[in-house]
């Protein structure tokens, strides 16, 4: 139900809601595939996919149909007694990923929050670090999620001013820079947690080989190197996992968003039984990890990615959608136009992005600033040929324009 008026929703918001949030003026009331309609009827391309959680299209019927059934059967059961769903989901994505174990949880951050946790134990644990005195390095421009010890160590005022004291134990290196990731390595450096391309950072794609020597320099100093593919894994950039693009397999490796395909909250995070073995009963958990509904969603989820080819299609569309922006986005307003598969995006000489972004919207086409200067591009995987032409064609003009147009 909804009121075909979208200021009645958008009032209701702003009375009621905090205001953590500044979102476009659009009231969206379907989705399908990779539309979504407003309260007016208008359709609109998605091509923010909820920031990539949307990947396998909204509404999917295979996973609507899976949540649908397993809600009607049993959804929590708390982890205090199993249930016979989250075997099948453990096992899929144990097997997808090729690792060991799998921890799940249900929000991208727990998920980091949780890798953090296991680095920091096995440090204590298997490198003698001083009880205390463990230390993470992170990367300039990082996004890893909102809660207080992550965004202690991002690096965007806006996402820690007035939430300090930060969580001590984290160290900044330069995103992109193996030398000073290497000078910032000490006895006492137990992890170092990265994203393979930043998303939220505004798509920055560290140079081939990057992920390779991190990967080395961790191997080489027992120091546990963690990826965080909450966002870049399970196809969007053209291959099931990022780090795949350079054969980077990481020591922690964390999902979400599209591991549920938008339909329910679960993230998770894999390693080797060698790392995993430091969460002993009590030292870990969450209510709703690993429910049944969940674990539903996530294996239907996952059976689209597969069975639809989606990695394939990313890459096959993302490199087409590429070429037209390379051909038709130029002038001295467009710093670069980047992407791997269905991760793109347009960044700015100025701070016109969210300009950009209400543009879209007014022709048709959602998608979302970052970092001011960036407009990204991420549609659902499952997007036709025909659909992203389409899309393309209204958006072009609008961003390729040396003036916003109102
Ligand atoms: C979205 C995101 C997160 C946080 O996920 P939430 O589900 O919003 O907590 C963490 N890391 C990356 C790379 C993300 O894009």
């Amino acid at each position: 139900m909804s009121d075909g008026d979208p200021r009645v929703q958008i009032e209701l918001c702003e009375r009621y809601g905090a205001r953590n949030y500044a979102p476009l003026d659009v009231v969206l009331t379907r989705g399908q595939g990779c539309f979504v309609w407003d309260v007016r009827g208008r359709r609109y391309f998605d091509f923010l996919s909820a920031y990539s959680a949307v990947s396998q299209g909204h509404c999917h019927p295979r996973i609507v149909a899976a949540l649908v059934e397993q809600a009607g059967r049993l959804s929590l059961t708390s982890r205090a007694f199993h249930n016979d769903q989250l075997g099948a989901m453990l096992e899929r994505i144990a097997r997808l990923t090729g690792f060991e174990k799998v921890l799940p949880m249900n929000t991208g951050a727990e998920a980091v929050e949780t890798a953090i946790k296991a680095m920091r134990r096995f440090g204590y644990e298997h490198r003698s670090v001083p009880e205390g005195e463990a230390e993470i390095v992170v990367m300039s421009g990082n996004f890893h999620g909102r809660t207080t010890t992550i965004v202690g160590f991002s690096d965007e005022p806006a996402y820690r001013h007035g939430f300090g004291p930060p969580t001590p134990g984290f160290v900044l290196a330069p995103y992109g820079d193996v030398g000073a990731l290497a000078r910032l390595m000490k006895d006492t450096t137990v992890g170092v947690l990265l994203e393979p391309i930043q998303g939220e950072g505004g798509v920055v794609i560290p140079k081939e080989g990057y992920l390779r020597e991190v990967r080395a320099l961790c191997h080489e100093r027992g120091v546990l190197m963690a990826l965080d593919e909450v966002q870049t894994g399970l196809g969007r950039t053209g291959k099931m996992f990022a780090f795949e693009w350079e054969t980077a397999r990481p020591d922690l490796l964390i999902l979400g968003k599209a591991l549920s395909g938008g339909l329910y909250p679960v993230s998770c995070v894999c390693a080797d039984d060698e790392v995993m073995r430091v969460f002993s009963p009590g030292s870990h958990g969450s209510t709703y990890g690993g429910n049944p509904l969940g674990a539903a969603v996530a294996v239907a989820a996952l059976e689209v990615l597969e069975d639809e080819h989606l990695a394939e299609r990313a890459r096959a569309l993302g490199e087409r959608a590429l070429e037209r922006l390379r051909k038709d986005v130029r002038g001295e307003h467009i710093k670069d136009v980047r992407g791997r598969g269905l991760m793109i995006a347009v960044e700015y000489e100025d701070d016109r992005a969210h300009d950009v972004a209400v543009a879209l919207a007014e022709a048709g086409v959602l998608a979302k600033d970052t970092r001011r200067s960036v407009v990204r591009l991420m549609p659902p995987l499952v997007i036709t040929e025909e659909q992203l032409d389409e899309a393309l064609d209204l958006a072009l003009p609008i961003l390729a324009a040396p003036v916003v147009r109102g």
